[in-house]
């Protein structure tokens, strides 16, 4: 761990810091001390970003950015613009599966760590790159979140032309889960927390998730994070995710780090998975291991019987990707394995950019 903090700073500069806090500060790791002596002394951190497996190419642009003296805020957003204009990603921005009326609609937010701000929008139809209009909201407006209609309206007055998101394999996709499986949808009869023959979709793994978070440290030691998607495929139109949600689908605090997370938006949505994330690390948790306690809170925290498995256990994933200060970085997932894939991420470490895997709390 020292040695990770070591390399982001100059040795002379750590001397001199370390002089000035008392060298026991710094390898208790005190989150406080490192800021402060980003303040007085330590002039060049090392960069790290993180993002979901979708995200190589993410990662590359954004560390490409920041190497070049980018803020992480503009880095990571350009970073995963280039998915939200992939047609062939179907979980984020164009191309992305429609709600269960044929409708693409996306969920974003930004959030800057060095001013403490945030921005987002929900259900935002006909603009492709929802992460700009989130950026907009934080720039150009006294508000957090505006979603729907009062979203489209706002980006069309920055400039963004509307545009058919949904491309011709998406639509079929849609087409094929309304002609054939179309009671894997979200409405349920009044049910309680012992009910389990309820809702077809509960009972399969088929329903489509996907989005990407990402997540990056600068040079300067300034934290940001975005998180960008076309949400859960056939939703009930108008229904938000985790994704747009400060402290659910994304938080950061500069001084510690920056998580977010993909998966079951729901789940997410009822523990606000990020900031807590977030929270541990403050506490001195590793980012996988804060990433991991998450997971564990979900499954406990469950308690409808629909959404387990014959053993108790949460059935659906949710993912999370956590780096902190440090330039340390951790992910976990509540599944890993045959059934939803491995727990994988994309890192660019300041080196090279790379998929590696991280841990699951179960295996299936
Ligand atoms: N978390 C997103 C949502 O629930 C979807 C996903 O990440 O797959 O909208």
């Amino acid at each position: 761990m020292i040695g990770d903090f070591m390399n982001s700073i100059d040795r002379r500069d750590f001397l001199k810091t370390t002089a000035l806090l008392g060298a026991g500060t710094i390898i208790g790791s005190n989150f406080q001390n490192i800021a402060l002596s980003q303040q007085n002394q330590v002039s060049s951190f090392k960069p790290v970003v993180i993002a979901s497996a979708n995200g190589l190419k993410t990662v590359e642009t954004a560390m490409e950015m920041i190497k070049n003296g980018s803020d992480a805020l503009d880095a990571v957003i350009s970073g995963v613009n280039i998915v939200e204009n992939d047609p062939k990603d179907d979980s984020v921005g164009y191309g992305g599966l429609p709600n269960e009326e044929g409708v693409v609609e996306l969920d974003s937010a930004v959030m800057h760590g060095p001013s403490y701000r945030g921005g987002s929008v929900a259900a935002l139809r006909n603009i492709k790159n929802p992460s700009k209009v989130a950026r907009l909201v934080l720039e150009r407006t006294d508000h957090v979140l505006i979603v729907g209609e009062g979203a489209l309206k706002f980006a069309k007055a920055h400039g963004f032309k509307e545009e058919n998101l949904l491309t011709e394999e998406s639509r079929e996709k849609w087409l094929k889960w309304k002609e054939n499986l179309s009671k894997e949808d979200d409405w349920l009869p009044p049910h309680n927390i012992d009910d389990t023959d309820i809702g077809e979709y509960m009972k399969s793994y088929s329903r489509h998730y996907g989005t990407i978070h990402c997540s990056g440290l600068d040079t300067k030691g300034n934290l940001s994070c975005v998180t960008t998607t076309s949400g859960l495929a056939y939703k009930i139109p108008g229904r938000v995710g985790d994704s747009p949600i400060i402290g659910a689908g994304l938080y950061v605090d500069n001084e510690v780090g920056a998580a977010g997370s993909t998966g079951r938006g729901e789940a997410n949505l009822l523990n606000c998975s990020s900031v807590m994330i977030v929270e541990w690390m403050r506490q001195g948790k590793s980012p996988e291991e804060a990433c991991l306690l998450a997971c564990k809170r979900v499954n406990e925290r469950c308690r409808e019987k629909r959404l387990q498995d014959e053993k108790g256990r949460f059935k659906h994933n949710v993912k999370f990707y956590a780096i902190n200060k440090r330039g340390e970085f951790g992910c976990a997932s509540i599944w890993g394995g045959v059934r939803h894939g491995k727990p994988q991420f994309a890192i660019h470490d300041g080196e090279s950019a790379k998929i590696l895997e991280g841990v699951s709390l179960f295996k299936a």
